[in-house]
């Protein structure tokens, strides 16, 4: 599926954002390579959205440069290549009042520039919705699903654009513990297949038994590396602190 295994999907660089005089992100520089599966953790307000965000040129750093494949981010040749979905609670999926199927045939508008789906893009369509386990539900509005069909419906829709990074927020929140497990079987296995995943996910047990790498972060980056170097490390315990914003200098015995 990656034509290039050693590509890196995102970088960013001293990457900060403010809203107004709130300071969402400092100092920032990480790099996600392809085919890695990255979960972005970090208390309630710590900047972790933002940070997606950034990362996936959605915003604009205030300082800082942010590369996507190489190239700045909503760049042209990204069209496809990315594929986003945000939190539930943004969408109920009541703004777009269209079936399943249509929802995930927009995902093929990146190649076909908005014509017709030719038979090969159907068939991509029809995989994409087997693959997440949405074939039932094509002819269902997305109003009409619950949170974790209407995630499925939007990776799908991501899997038939063809996209070799999904950034996902949160997307099994309201969701049943037993359909949590498949969802994220699911991206295991797109995963092995190839895609880059970059999850955020306030469960932090899902988090290292799924993701291979952690970025964790309140408002500055507090730890980045494997998940056995994270779950050994001080990160967790110092971006939660009490005095989260400030950073502290824990010193081992
Ligand atoms: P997280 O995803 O970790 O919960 P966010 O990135 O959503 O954190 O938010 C980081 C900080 O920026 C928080 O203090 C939040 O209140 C603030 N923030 C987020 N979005 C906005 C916005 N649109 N306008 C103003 N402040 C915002």
């Amino acid at each position: 599926m990656n034509e290039n295994p050693n590509e890196t999907a995102v970088e960013i660089d001293d990457v900060c954002f403010s809203y107004g005089d709130t300071e969402a992100v400092r100092d920032v520089s990480l790099s996600v390579e392809a085919g890695e599966f990255l979960g972005l953790v970090g208390p309630n307000g710590s900047g972790k959205t933002t940070l997606l965000k950034l990362m996936l040129g959605l915003l604009e750093p205030d300082e800082g440069t942010v590369r996507l494949f190489g190239e700045p981010p909503g760049d042209a040749s990204m069209a496809g290549r990315v594929g986003y979905v945000g939190q539930q609670s943004s969408d109920r999926g009541d703004a777009m009042p269209v079936t399943v199927q249509e929802a995930v045939s927009m995902g093929r508008y990146a190649h076909t520039g908005h014509g017709r789906l030719t038979d090969d893009d159907e068939a991509i369509v029809e995989e994409a919705m087997q693959e997440v386990g949405v074939t039932d539900l094509g002819s269902r509005r997305l109003s009409e699903l619950s949170g974790g069909q209407r995630q499925r419906a939007y990776i799908a829709r991501a899997l038939a654009s063809e996209a070799e990074l999904l950034a996902l927020d949160e997307p099994v929140v309201g969701v049943d513990t037993e359909s949590c497990d498949a969802f994220y079987g699911m991206l295991d296995r797109l995963n092995d297949d190839g895609i880059t995943v970059i999850l955020i996910e306030h469960d932090i047990g899902v988090v290292t038994d799924h993701a291979d790498r952690i970025a964790c972060v309140n408002v500055e980056l507090y730890h980045h590396g494997d998940t056995e170097s994270f779950v050994e490390s001080d990160a967790l315990e110092d971006a939660y602190g009490e005095d989260s914003r400030v950073m502290h200098h824990h010193h081992h015995e």
